[in-house]
């Protein structure tokens, strides 16, 4: 323990909440998590939408999930989830090109958000100097002179009932509609600047039960969208015996909860041996549908001021189009981050924390904001983006038939490496000679 702070407050019990809460419990004497939503962690909760969608851990996720919480990965394959090697078991189509099935040594987790959670939520609630309210809502920051953070004012949801929660340390871990920007407003200081991109993005997600070997070796088939067919689909094993379908569009032509245009949805985008499964399958629930407007990273590492005593962390600072599935992994490399920061001590947290953290951000935000640029009519010009995205296009077209390639996007989205990896020489040259054979407009 570098620090020897007391009391430490984290804002929310999502998955940033979460890692942010094991990663303070080593570093300060108390932790406290406070977190809206009353209802218990195994089962989908109003607080996070996102639970009944398709959650799954990319490549990079195991490791530093396993360094946070040592072991949970086989734990939650203990509870069922589906452990899928990458890439002999996915079947990937980017831009009409399945990816060459190849085996790199990696695998990904396949499950349902809440066992997630869950599973984690219980492991924070074994350390012995954490405890987390739930049903309790941060209302406003306490502050001293000089502007520093020294506490929060938490209320419990839908009571009138109040109390102060002082702290030495505040991180708000509240998802992407956060409160740190209104906070910084009201007390005097710059927000942060944001780079969005609008991205208008729809998920319709139904369960169906159906046995994990029911397409065989695979356990995950991604059917990306493509300028002129800005529609997706995802078909993803979990445990129970079941799979996630998801069809996603961008844009007015989306997918909703009709169960017609749902069924259109597949049929248009199914690869033909998913098509002859999913007779076998048996639908369970209703389709949910959720909207995601843009994807958003707030430049916290830009600030010239910022209160001490204060942090913002997880999708608060940087949200994702979720079709990349990076959200989780980001937060738990913030986390990671964090860890470190504070093995600095506490002074200057905040600089040395926001320019850490945005290193760690950066390379999901430059994939999901290149993947997307030609998928969407609006958002920020990205420099060198149409020539990016063209070279991305090339190399799915490349990894259709060369392994390397395959290997190399995979490693890229499941930001196992860095983005620079994809502009090595081998793979510039492969791009260059490959790729010149018409697109394919239907897996
Ligand atoms: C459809 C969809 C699918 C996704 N799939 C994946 C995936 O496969 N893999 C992946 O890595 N990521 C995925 N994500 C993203 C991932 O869920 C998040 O990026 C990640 O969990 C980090 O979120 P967070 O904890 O920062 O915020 P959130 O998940 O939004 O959690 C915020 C928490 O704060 C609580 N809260 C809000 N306001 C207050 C308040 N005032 N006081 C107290 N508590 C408050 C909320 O109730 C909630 O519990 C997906 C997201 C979506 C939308």
């Amino acid at each position: 323990m570098a620090t020897s702070q007391d009391h430490a407050v984290v804002l929310g019990a999502g998955m940033s909440g979460l890692f942010t809460a094991r990663v303070l419990a080593d570093h300060f004497r108390r932790v406290t998590v406070v977190e809206r939503d009353a209802s218990g962690t195994d089962g989908p909760r109003r607080g996070i939408p996102q639970g009944r969608h398709p959650h799954g851990l990319l490549l990079r996720a195991s490791d530093l999930f396993d360094s946070l919480f040592p072991g949970i990965v086989a734990e939650c394959a203990e509870h069922g989830a589906v452990r899928a090697s990458v890439l002999t078991q996915h079947r990937v189509y980017i831009h009409g090109h399945q990816l060459k099935q190849t085996e790199i040594g990696r695998e990904t987790v396949l499950l349902s958000r809440p066992l997630l959670e869950h599973r984690v939520a219980e492991r924070v609630r074994a350390l012995p100097n954490v405890s987390v309210r739930r049903g309790w809502e941060a209302m406003d920051p306490v502050t001293a002179a000089g502007g520093r953070v020294t506490g929060v004012i938490v209320g419990r949801s839908g009571a009138s009932e109040r109390e102060d929660l002082p702290a030495d340390l505040v991180v708000d871990a509240t998802g992407r509609s956060g409160r740190a920007q209104a906070w910084l407003r009201a007390l005097g200081y710059p927000e942060p600047a944001e780079q969005r991109m609008h991205v208008a993005v729809s998920y319709a997600t139904r369960l169906y039960d159906l046995p994990p070997d029911a397409l065989g070796n695979d356990r995950l088939v991604s059917v990306g969208a493509e300028p002129g067919r800005p529609l997706g689909l995802a078909f993803v094993a979990r445990e129970n015996q079941q799979w996630s379908l998801t069809v996603y569009g961008y844009g007015p032509d989306r997918p909703t909860g009709d169960p017609e245009r749902f069924a259109a949805v597949v049929e248009q985008l199914a690869p033909e041996y998913l098509l002859k499964v999913l007779p076998r399958a048996t639908g369970v629930g209703d389709i949910h549908v959720m909207q995601y407007p843009a994807q958003v990273r707030r430049r916290y590492d830009s600030l010239d001021r910022f209160p001490d005593g204060f942090l913002v962390t997880g999708d608060a600072m940087c949200s994702v189009n979720p079709i990349y599935g990076s959200g989780m992994t980001s937060a738990a490399a913030q986390a990671r981050v964090l860890d470190e920061q504070l093995r600095g001590g506490v002074q200057g947290l905040w600089r040395r924390y926001f320019r850490a953290a945005a290193r760690v951000t950066a390379p999901a935000w430059w994939f999901a904001t290149l993947g997307d640029a030609p998928l969407t009519g609006a958002g920020p010009r990205l420099p060198g983006a149409s020539l990016g995205a063209a070279y991305l296009r090339r190399l799915a077209k490349v990894a259709e038939s060369d392994a390397e390639t395959s290997a190399a996007l995979m490693r890229v989205a499941g930001m196992d490496r860095p983005p620079a990896s994809l502009f090595r020489p081998r793979l510039l040259a492969r791009a260059m000679r490959g790729g010149r054979t018409p697109d394919v407009m239907r897996p």
